[in-house]
């Protein structure tokens, strides 16, 4: 059955979106309330469903998929009474790429699969940029495709396989595969995590008591109150048994690292760890950098919130200029609160944000964003300020201009859509209708995140092929849809 979903704001298109989250947990008594706490930490990276697999020598594997919010399903005695056991894994998802805006419950994850060995449960967090050339070739072999997610390719890859047992099978799977995968998975009684050589997509180990817990970010320990242990290294696969503790290897070609840069600016909560820093000073650090990059005569430095916040703070401290809440959010504007009828569309962003005239009015007001995607937002919440009064309106960007989309687990436009594939930033500037319009730049960016030298051009330590367009994996199947790479310099 596929079911349409309303998006979960009906204003909310002008972001780039994570498209899941991960998380898994074995040695504990009852491993579906962590796995439901750790996804409900993990809701922003998918808002659209979510699943949890468990198993229990007695009931053997159990599983359970919805629609919607964590909170509305994982929380009933119904659904989690019927997921026991002491480990599991679960996911949360936006959508996959080939089914954006009506996700069908096939598609939802963890995919299981039952192998000679015993059945074995896995969820992705990426995208395989290979996966339609290895779908044909399975299809052409046999194999019978139940989602029209990439992710199912591994399930069907491990089946295939000599290996002796799952984790092997696994190992061999994902050398087949091209692109981003962080990936938990299960058997009866191993939990294993995998993060891709370039460690393009997140993936931490945690302790919890006896146990161990794997998740996409260090907010889903906090959650269960597991101890944050390390990060899952680029190219890693970990095998944990609750007896043996965390086995660890590397099974593929070593490679440079180039781990998602837009986690630091936007994907990941400001209260989880990155590379031993916290996001939240990470995002304060890139707005005293566009501080020091783009100065501009103001009253007032205010966020775009809440993803704007912690730069615009950043920004305020370097310049000197009062930081204010000039626009409010409405924290409880959910998916669902009304339908999103034309009329309803038509009030966009007032729905979620509202301006706090006495703050703005005859002020110069530098607004801080993370991020300009089709630029829709910025010019409703440029109108916003101005109705509320303000004399001047400069945008400060956390990020460069968004000018390339990804192919490594991030939901974009089409190229065309996004504004800074088709505009100069002076040309975006009159488009926004605003006084100024400044971006960090990708050097400011890369220093921001502790690359005390900026962007090294030869050896980029992170994927950043958003801004930059450069690839660090060939996306295959786009190429072959007609994607055109940006050419050589
Ligand atoms: S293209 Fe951008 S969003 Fe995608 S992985 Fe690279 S830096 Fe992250």
């Amino acid at each position: 059955m596929s079911i349409q979903m309303p998006p979960a704001h009906p204003f909310d298109d002008d972001k780039l979106k994570e498209e899941c989250g991960i998380f898994g947990v074995v040695g504990v008594t009852d491993a579906a309330n962590f796995i439901a706490l750790g996804l409900h930490a993990l809701q922003h990276r998918g808002q659209e469903a979510g699943g949890i697999v468990t198993h229990d020598p007695e009931t053997g594997f159990n599983q359970a998929r919805r629609m919607g919010y964590v909170r509305d399903n994982f929380t009933s005695a119904d659904i989690m009474k019927t997921l026991p056991g002491g480990i599991g894994i679960g996911h949360v998802r936006y959508s996959t790429a080939g089914n954006k805006g009506q996700t069908a419950i096939r598609d939802v994850q963890p995919f299981f699969g039952e192998f000679a060995m015993g059945g074995a449960a896995i969820a992705h967090n990426g995208n395989i940029t290979n996966a339609d050339a290895l779908r044909r070739e399975l299809i052409d072999r046999g194999s019978i495709f139940q989602s029209s997610s990439d992710s199912e390719c591994i399930i069907h890859l491990m089946a295939r396989s000599m290996g002796r047992n799952i984790p092997d099978r696994m190992e061999e799977a994902l050398r087949k595969v091209e692109g981003a995968f962080s990936v938990v998975a299960m058997t009866r009684t191993k939990l294993v995590g995998v993060r891709d050589p370039l460690g393009v997509r997140p993936l931490v180990l945690g302790k919890v008591g006896d146990g161990w817990a794997l998740a996409s970010e260090t907010c889903a320990l906090d959650i269960i109150g597991a101890e944050f242990v390390r990060e899952i290294e680029p190219g890693e696969m970990v095998v944990i048994n609750a007896k043996d503790g965390v086995a660890s290897h590397f099974p593929f070609r070593p490679q440079n690292s180039r781990f998602c840069i837009f986690e630091h600016v936007y994907f990941s909560r400001p209260d989880s760890i990155l590379g031993g820093r916290s996001v939240y000073e990470t995002r304060r650090q890139i707005g005293i950098e566009l501080a020091r990059e783009a100065p501009v005569e103001a009253d007032l430095v205010c966020p775009v919130p809440d993803s704007g916040t912690p730069a615009a703070i950043g920004y305020a401290h370097e310049s000197g200029i009062p930081y204010g809440m000039g626009i409010i959010r409405n924290q409880y504007m959910g998916r669902t609160f009304i339908e999103p009828t034309e009329q309803i569309r038509n009030m966009g962003v007032r729905l979620k944000l509202n301006v706090n005239r006495a703050l703005i009015k005859g002020k110069r007001v530098i607004l801080v964003d993370d991020s300009v995607v089709r630029g829709t937002t910025s010019r409703k919440i440029k109108e916003m300020i101005l109705d509320a009064g303000a004399a001047e309106v400069h945008f400060r960007i956390a990020s460069p201009p968004t000018a390339w989309p990804c192919f490594y687990g991030v939901d974009t436009p089409q190229r065309e859509k996004l504004l800074a594939a088709t505009m100069t930033e002076e040309e975006m500037r009159q488009h926004l209708g605003v006084d100024s319009l400044r971006f960090i730049s990708l050097d400011g960016l890369y220093r921001a995140v502790g690359e005390a030298k900026g962007r090294n051009p030869k050896k980029p330590a992170y994927c950043d092929a958003c801004f930059s367009g450069e690839y660090p994996v060939a996306p295959a199947d786009m190429i072959q849809k007609g994607f055109v790479l940006k050419a050589a310099e």
